[in-house]
């Protein structure tokens, strides 16, 4: 996948794919991530690219002119994905992250300052918010999208390791433990230790089930019940009147 992310700061993208599991997908070659500065595209002989919003008010909005001639610049085909971050877009969800993996190629645009002119929504394709809180700009949300597409691009990641993770299975994952068996006054569930995968498999998912009933309760709607996670939710209010 190769991915364009446009900003004003490009220095902030020094470091979040240098590491870990992006950067050894980068070095694979399944995954190109290009920094592109478009301030570069500002025709101003002082390179600005923001001005006073029409109508007056506080701060300063990004100018189209230069957005435009930056992505015009990437020479796409019309059919490519252009991700406007915005705290007013879609908000991020796995199911959207599963639906860009599967695109080749992905440009995503950072905000900064008060705002974007308006127009440039024209050049997207898809406005995305990673949550209810507002940034300085779409730097930290790029990583944000990059980091968690990335990992689902073919190839990158364990399939097994997707599959049962939170979200992906439409429930939070069950707890995990590793050695030592005993740490402090906690010890590891009996149940892991005595390889049953049968009954690891039920016990797993009745934590899932129970884990996202007590934190989570928005997910459970699009879950296929079965008659096993109903008796685990049974339990579960049995437990809590005690
Ligand atoms: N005045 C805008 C509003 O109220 O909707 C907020 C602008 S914000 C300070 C500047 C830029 O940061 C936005 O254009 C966007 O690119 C980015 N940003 C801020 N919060 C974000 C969020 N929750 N998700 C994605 N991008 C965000």
């Amino acid at each position: 996948m190769e991915i364009s992310i446009l900003t004003l700061f490009p220095e902030m993208f020094e470091g979040p794919f240098q590491n870990s599991i992006i950067k050894r997908a980068c070095d694979r070659m399944l995954l190109s991530v290009q920094i592109v500065d478009f301030r570069e595209f500002s025709e101003d002989r002082h390179h600005k690219v923001d001005d006073y919003p029409f109508g007056g008010g506080p701060g300063m909005v990004l100018k189209p002119e230069p957005l435009f001639s930056c992505l015009e610049s990437l020479a796409l085909e019309p059919a490519t994905r252009v991700v406007l971050l915005s705290p007013q877009g879609e908000t991020l969800r796995q199911a959207k992250a599963e639906e860009l993996a599967r695109e080749q190629r992905l440009v995503i645009i950072c905000g900064h300052y008060e705002g974007i002119d308006e127009r440039v929504r024209h050049l997207a394709t898809d406005e995305i918010s990673i949550g209810d809180y507002i940034l300085t700009g779409g730097e930290a949300a790029a990583i944000v999208l990059v980091d968690c597409v990335a990992r689902l691009v073919d190839g990158v990641v364990e399939p097994s390791s997707l599959q049962q993770e939170s979200f992906t299975a439409g429930m939070l994952e069950y707890p995990q433990y590793t050695r030592p068996r005993q740490f402090r006054e906690w010890s590891v569930p009996e149940i892991l230790l005595n390889g049953n995968h049968q009954a690891i498999e039920r016990w797993r998912r009745d934590q899932s089930v129970r884990r996202t009933f007590l934190r989570r309760p928005d997910l459970l709607g699009d879950l296929d019940w079965n008659e096993d996670d109903r008796r685990a939710i049974d339990t579960l209010f049995e437990e809590q009147g005690d």
